[in-house]
C-alpha cells in the first residue's frame, strides 16, 4: 500500500492525537518539500572509506533531507581484472553489523532525519544463489537492483567498451539490467540505468530515450506494473574525468506518459559532502516534467512525498 499525500499541496498533519489537512500554496510547497535520499554508501561498502554512517546522517541533517538510506554494496562476482588495481575477494557486508549501526546512529540524531536500512544488491547471472540467499535472511527498509560488473569486466577499468559501438555498449547494459531485474524480482529501486555511460568514451554521452525506446519500453512496464521506482542517480550527471553525462529529459516523460510515478531520487554518496547532492535540481526538473512526488520505501513500503 503506498501513502500518498493528495494533490501536491494538501498535508495531512497529525497533532495532539487530532488530524488536520492543511493548504499550502505553491510558495510554500518548496520549504516544506522532504526528499530523501536513498542511495549512499558508508564504511560498510569497499569502497566507503571516506564517510561512516554517523558522519553521513550529520550531513542529511545538515541538508535537511527527510531521510537517508545506506545502501550499501552487495556484489558476489568481483572481475579478476580488478585484481591488479584493488586488494579484493569481496565486496559485500555484514548486514546485522551495518543495521546495528544505523539503529545506534539514529537513537543519537533522534528525530532530525530518518536513516533507512539499504542494501544495493549487485546482479550477475552467475551470483543468483547467494543474491537470493542474502535478500531472503535478511530484512530491509529499501533494495536497490544494479549492475556494476558485465562479461566479466569493470566497467569502471575498462575492457567492456573494446570492440563495441556506443549502442552496442549501452544497448547491452540495460538489456543486462532487464534480463537481471526481471529475474530477481525482490527489488524496490532500478539503480543506475546510464552507469554505463559514465565510464565509456564514446562521443554520445548520454542513454537517450530514443535511441534505446523498446528496451526502455520493456523496463518501464515492469517497473510500473510491478510498483517500482526508477532511479536519479544524481552522481551520474556531476562530471567524471572532464566526461559530463547527461540526462535524457524524453527517458522520464515516457516514463511517465506510461503511467510511471514513482521516482527515487539518490547521490550514490561516498563521502559526506555528497549526501544529497544536486537533489532540489531535479526536484525541480520533475516537477518541470510533470511528476508530483518522490519515493522512498520503509520496511519494504513505498511512501510517497509530494515535491
Ligand atoms: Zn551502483
Ligand atoms: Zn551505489
Amino acid at each position: 500500500m503506498s501513502r500518498k499525500p493528495g494533490p501536491g499541496t494538501l498535508l495531512h498533519i497529525k497533532c495532539k492525537n487530532r488530524n488536520f489537512l492543511v493548504f499550502l500554496p505553491p510558495f510554500l510547497r518548496l520549504m516544506t518539500m522532504v526528499l530523501f535520499d536513498n542511495h549512499n554508501h558508508s564504511q560498510f561498502s569497499f569502497d566507503g572509506k571516506r564517510t561512516t554512517v554517523e558522519s553521513s546522517a550529520m550531513a542529511a541533517v545538515e541538508a535537511g533531507l527527510g531521510g537517508i538510506c545506506f545502501s550499501d554494496h552487495c556484489d558476489f562476482y568481483v572481475p579478476p581484472m580488478k585484481a591488479g588495481f584493488e586488494d579484493l575477494q569481496k565486496e559485500y557486508f555484514d548486514v546485522a553489523e551495518q543495521q546495528a549501526e544505523i539503529s545506534r546512529v539514529q537513537g543519537l540524531i533522534g528525530d532530525k532525519t530518518k536513516i533507512l536500512k539499504g542494501i544495493e544488491i549487485g546482479m550477475y547471472e552467475e551470483c543468483h544463489e547467494p543474491i537470493r540467499k542474502v535478500l531472503s535472511e535478511n530484512t530491509f527498509d529499501q533494495i536497490i537492483a544494479s549492475v556494476h560488473y558485465i562479461e566479466q569486466t569493470d566497467p569502471y577499468y575498462g575492457g567492456f567498451y573494446e570492440g563495441k559501438d556506443w549502442k552496442k555498449a549501452y544497448g547491452s547494459y540495460l538489456e543486462t539490467i532487464y534480463r537481471e531485474m526481471t529475474w530477481l524480482k525482490d527489488f524496490d529501486i532500478m539503480g543506475h540505468y546510464d552507469y554505463i555511460v559514465r565510464y565509456a568514451s564514446y562521443p554520445v554521452t548520454s542513454i537517450r530515450y530514443r535511441d534505446f525506446s523498446d528496451i526502455f519500453d520493456e523496463m518501464f512496464r515492469y517497473l510500473i506494473h510491478e510498483g517500482k521506482a526508477l532511479e536519479i542517480n544524481t552522481k551520474s550527471y556531476q562530471g567524471y574525468r572532464g566526461r559530463l553525462v547527461g540526462l535524457d529529459n524524453d527517458v522520464l516523460l515516457r516514463y511517465r506518459e506510461m503511467g510511471g510515478e514513482i521516482i527515487s531520487l539518490g547521490s550514490d554518496s561516498h563521502e559526506p559532502s555528497r549526501v544529497g547532492h544536486s537533489f532540489h535540481h531535479f526536484a525541480a526538473l520533475l516537477r518541470s516534467l510533470g511528476f508530483r512526488w518522490t519515493a522512498h520505501y520503509e520496511a519494504r513500503k513505498l511512501v510517497q512525498m509530494p515535491i
